[in-house]
C-alpha cells in the first residue's frame, strides 16, 4: 500500500488535479509553469502527464510519471484509479479543490454571510480553506462527487 499518494498534475491535467482534490489527494497542478519547474517540483510526488516527452524526461531523473493517454477527465481518473489505490485512500470533503490546501473544521456561526442563506438554515458541518477561503458544506461536495464520480470511485462510506 501507499503512504501517501501526493500527486502533481501537468498543464494539460487541470480537471484531473481538481477531481483529485475533491476526493482528498494532494495534487499539485500550475497552468502556467515551465517544463524544468514541473520536474523539480514533482520530487517526491507522482507526475501524471500527458506530455511523452516530458515523461521519458522524468523518468531518465528518476523520477516516479506515469503518461495519461486520454483527454477526457473521467478517462484519467479511471486511469489513475487502476494504477493507485483510490477509493482506498479518498477522502473527501478534506481538501480545497480550487488551491490544494488541506480544510479545517469551523464553527457554523463563522460562515454565517459567507454561504447562501439557505445553505446555512440546511447544513450542519462546514469546513473553510485557510488560504483562498472557500467554505465547503457536506451536502452540496458529497452531491457533487456522486454526481461527478460515482461511476468511477467508490468512495461514500462519508
Ligand atoms: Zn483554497
Amino acid at each position: 500500500m501507499e503512504d501517501e499518494l501526493k500527486f502533481f498534475c501537468d498543464r494539460m491535467l487541470g480537471k484531473l488535479a481538481k477531481k483529485l482534490r475533491i476526493l482528498g489527494f494532494d495534487a499539485e497542478y500550475y497552468a502556467d509553469i515551465g517544463e524544468d519547474e514541473i520536474l523539480e517540483k514533482s520530487k517526491g510526488r507522482i507526475l501524471l502527464t500527458r506530455d511523452k516527452i516530458l515523461y521519458r524526461k522524468a523518468l531518465k531523473r528518476g523520477l516516479r510519471a506515469f503518461y495519461i493517454k486520454s483527454d477526457k477527465w473521467r478517462s484519467q481518473l479511471k486511469a489513475v484509479s487502476n494504477l493507485f489505490p483510490i477509493e482506498e485512500n479518498a477522502k473527501p470533503f478534506t481538501r480545497c479543490s480550487v488551491c490544494n490546501t488541506p480544510l479545517k473544521d469551523v464553527e457554523k456561526e463563522e460562515v454565517r454571510g459567507k454561504v447562501p442563506e439557505y445553505v446555512y438554515m440546511t447544513h450542519e458541518q462546514f469546513k473553510i480553506c485557510p488560504k483562498c477561503g472557500k467554505v465547503y458544506w457536506k451536502g452540496s461536495h458529497m452531491e457533487l462527487i456522486r454526481k461527478d464520480m460515482g461511476k468511477l470511485v467508490k468512495v461514500w462510506k462519508v
